[in-house]
């Protein structure tokens, strides 16, 4: 989302206006971390940790910006009363120790409630349940532990929700009867949008560089097709459901659907041109941040003690309703789907500033 490598940590911080970005350090235990917050206006700020062995420190720094600022427009979008954050711890899995990850929650406690975190690429349900033996500030626990479980299951229920929507816009119609799909990653989430896509009597191909998860499914009345394959077939929705920066220019070229609608985070290799390329190829794309906001917001229903699956699928079936808004402010606007979801999400938050100074 940002590509201008050579500016200060606070030219960073200034280009979408982060409030913080906190660095924490454990010589001895080889912990580096960053924890970002975008922005509290609506409410603590939210989002998962991340552990990756980055090339760079300014790599590490590049995503926890690029991610945190995601949380904010996610949650504004999704109408929840919470800010925009990230972590990211610096390093190869190997580091992780029951000690380590209880360091890194010393420093989530300090923060005092102003960021709360949960599981993303790389945490593993142990790692969330160490956090929380030192730090009240974490979400996403599994069920018997008093949380909401799996938040991939709301997730996929609003990539589904979502599909729906935008095959309506295009068709006037909203089955996905029939509909080419082709989901890329059959991890927690793509698994779970397969099934409602056969339920549905959609025609799938699926794809993955695990052949575990491809083993998983290959019972089910899909088509598996190679990752090198995955632009040979003409789609009418491709998801997305595996790691982000997928959708490039360079890929556009090579890409043939209607929609784009997946899971995975940030996946426009940048803000401006991928969408006004997507705008000019006539395909319809699903912003990342809408659509896949059903973990946020179980995450959410937790944070406020509101343990109701229900109430969580309820409101990230809301999703279908909030795209077709953004279709129509972008279609109002002469705007990208891209830049009018953000728009949308800025303005929440701009209006929420105003209240309260
Ligand atoms: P996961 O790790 O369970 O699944 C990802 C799958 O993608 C894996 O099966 C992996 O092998 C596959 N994959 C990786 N690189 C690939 C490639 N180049 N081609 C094909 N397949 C590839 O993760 P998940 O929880 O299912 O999440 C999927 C995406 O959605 C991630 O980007 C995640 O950040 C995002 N997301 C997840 C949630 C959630 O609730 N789990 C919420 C919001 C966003």
């Amino acid at each position: 989302m940002i590509n201008k490598e050579n500016k200060t940590i606070f030219d960073k911080l200034l280009i979408h206006d982060h409030e913080e970005l906190i660095f924490c350090n454990d010589k001895k235990l080889g912990l580096k971390a960053i924890i970002g917050i975008h922005d509290t206006t609506l409410g603590p700020s939210m989002g998962g940790t991340r552990m990756w062995n980055y090339a760079t420190e300014n790599d590490a720094l590049k995503d926890v910006i690029n991610l945190s600022r995601a949380m904010s427009y996610k949650s504004s979008l999704a109408g929840l009363n919470a800010g925009g954050g990230k972590a990211v711890l610096i390093g190869d899995i190997k580091l992780k120790s029951k000690k380590y990850i209880e360091r890194y929650a010393s420093f989530i406690n300090n923060l005092g409630g102003k960021y709360w975190t949960a599981q993303d690429v790389n945490m593993t349900t142990q790692d969330i349940l160490w956090i929380k033996n030192v730090c009240p500030y974490v979400v996403g626990l599994p069920k018997e532990y008093g949380g909401l479980g799996d938040s991939a299951i709301a997730t996929a229920y609003g990539i589904y929700v979502g599909m729906k929507a935008s095959i309506y816009q295009i068709t006037g119609n909203n089955s996905l009867e029939n509909k080419k799909v082709c989901v890329q990653g059959v991890g927690k989430v793509g698994r779970k949008v397969v099934d409602y896509l056969i339920k549905e009597g959609a025609k799938v191909y699926v794809t993955d560089i695990n052949n575990k998860n491809l083993d998983n499914i290959a019972s089910k009345n899909v088509q598996i097709i190679e990752t090198d394959d995955i632009f040979d077939v003409n789609y009418d929705i491709f998801s997305p459901c595996a790691l982000g920066g997928v959708i490039s220019m360079d890929n556009l070229k090579k890409l043939n659907c209607k929609i784009i609608a997946g899971a995975a985070n940030n996946q426009l290799e940048d803000d401006i041109n991928v969408p006004n390329e997507l705008l000019k190829k006539d395909i319809l794309y699903l912003p990342d941040f809408l659509i896949n906001a059903g973990g946020i917001i179980s995450c959410y229903h937790e944070q406020i003690n509101q343990i109701d699956l229900e109430k969580v699928m309820q409101m990230t079936e809301t999703i279908y309703d909030k795209a077709i808004d953004v279709f129509k402010y972008a279609n109002e606007n002469k705007i990208t789907t891209h830049s009018a979801a953000m728009k949308i999400a800025v303005k929440r938050i701009e209006r929420n500033k105003k209240k309260s100074n």
